[in-house]
């Protein structure tokens, strides 16, 4: 067993810090490499003492003083790389294996495409990525020789079920024989709230999801349900599935993290308990299976699985997200850069919660998102990107 040599982009987040404790459990797999945070510089610090990275990245020249000044003179000090280019410089080095792209939103995306330019095993739980750059991503893995394992609990639960993936590398996309990819949903935390009361919710409630413990922008999105729509757009890029063979399920007690339906009727599914553990040590031990720390699934202590349609009324980001996708790739840009910006003036307060699909179904109609042509590379994505967020930050404060 060949020891694997990681960056965690965002390790201070949910994802990162989950990924930190799997590797404490499978210390002899792993070797911590690189880390990175944007503002908890204290996290990181306790999160490098521990690790002793040979890397860590910092924001800017600020942070960088914040963690030499918090860093104990007893211990060796890490280097301390500045700035964006830094994140794709470290993910793309020769002593990284493997890197976890666990940074939240469109700023994950360069150093994801850097590691998949650089031929790494990505594993891959910023969504946001495939969702604005599908096309120059996969192409990018594909020319590269990347190996690209999704984490994304719905996405590591499909890929578990499709054929080949008991192999020693990650199989070619689409899969024969695959009828449908059914993609759970939990509803969140409004599933049952009367929607009239909708416009009135806070942050607060928002963030609480009834299953899950996530990080704050994802807690909204699964809210709102445009999460899911954009693990709808992540499953037509990651397994090359037409929309209209991508079906979303609600699930209230997010045990079946997702399912595969055959041209057989056979339907597989993968269950666990709601810890993104389990994909976690799923992704960093592939092929192999390792110790994760989750508990044992009582399925006779659930007693009951209930499926059932989402209600669109309800779910608006749903539909929108799937109208993004039979648009194309500048769509896609506009769908989840709106949405960004609506999620963290949402968390400031600045507009309600009801505003959300409004701004996004503003930044769908614009006249600057092509109808045709793809932006073909990642200045032409972020230029659209930036050009989407102006565009939705004025429609916020028009609103507020
Ligand atoms: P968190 O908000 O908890 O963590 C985000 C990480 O990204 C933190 O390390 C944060 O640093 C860093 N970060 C934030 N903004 C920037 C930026 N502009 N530049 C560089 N780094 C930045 O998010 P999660 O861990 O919940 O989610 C991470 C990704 O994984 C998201 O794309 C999410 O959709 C996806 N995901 C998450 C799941 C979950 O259960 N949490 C499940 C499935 C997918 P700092 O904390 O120091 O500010």
């Amino acid at each position: 067993m060949k020891t694997q040599s990681l960056c965690i982009l965002g390790s201070t987040g949910s994802i990162g810090q989950s990924t930190l404790n799997v590797v404490e459990q499978n210390p002899e797999r792993f070797k911590v490499h690189a880390l990175s945070a944007y503002s908890r510089i204290d996290t990181l610090v306790t999160q490098a003492i521990r690790h002793a990275p040979a890397v860590v990245v910092v924001p800017t020249d600020t942070a960088r003083q914040a963690f030499r000044q918090a860093w104990p003179s007893s211990v060796p000090c890490p280097e301390i790389r500045v700035g964006s280019q830094a994140l794709c410089d470290t993910a793309s080095e020769s002593a990284v294996t493997t890197v976890m792209a666990a940074i939240v939103g469109a700023a994950g995306l360069p150093s994801a495409l850097a590691a998949a330019k650089a031929g790494k095993r990505i594993l891959l739980a910023n969504k946001e990525a495939l969702v604005a750059a599908g096309s120059l991503f996969m192409q990018m893995v594909r020319d590269n020789g990347a190996e690209l394992l999704p984490i994304d609990s719905e996405h590591n639960a499909i890929f578990q079920c499709l054929p080949g993936s008991d192999r020693a590398t990650a199989p070619d996309f689409p899969a024969p024989g695959v009828k449908r990819l059914l993609l759970t949903a939990s509803g969140g935390p409004f599933r049952a709230t009367p929607i009239e009361q909708l416009a009135h919710v806070t942050p607060e409630q928002a963030c609480a999801h009834p299953n899950w413990s996530m990080g704050r922008k994802i807690s909204v999105d699964s809210a709102t349900m445009l999460n899911k729509g954009l693990e709808v757009i992540e499953a037509h890029w990651l397994f090359a599935m037409p929309p209209d063979r991508i079906h979303v399920v609600v699930h209230p007690q997010s045990v079946v993290h997702s399912m595969v339906e055959y041209t057989d009727g056979s339907v597989l599914a993968q269950l666990g308990q709601p810890d993104m553990r389990t994909p976690i040590a799923y992704g960093l031990g592939f092929p192999d299976r390792i110790e994760s720390g989750v508990g044992l699934l009582e399925l006779a202590t659930l007693g009951r699985l209930d499926f059932h349609p989402p209600d669109l009324e309800r779910f608006p980001c749903l539909a929108l997200a799937y109208q993004a996708l039979e648009a194309g790739q500048a769509a896609c840009i506009a769908l989840n850069a709106a949405n960004e910006v609506a999620v963290e003036q949402f968390l400031q307060r600045q507009i309600g919660y009801t505003d959300i699909p409004g701004i996004i179904s503003r930044a769908l109609g614009h006249a600057c998102v092509p109808q045709h042509g793809l932006p073909d590379s990642l200045d032409a994505i972020l230029d659209l990107d930036a050009r989407i967020r102006d565009l939705s930050a004025s429609w916020c404060r028009s609103v507020a």
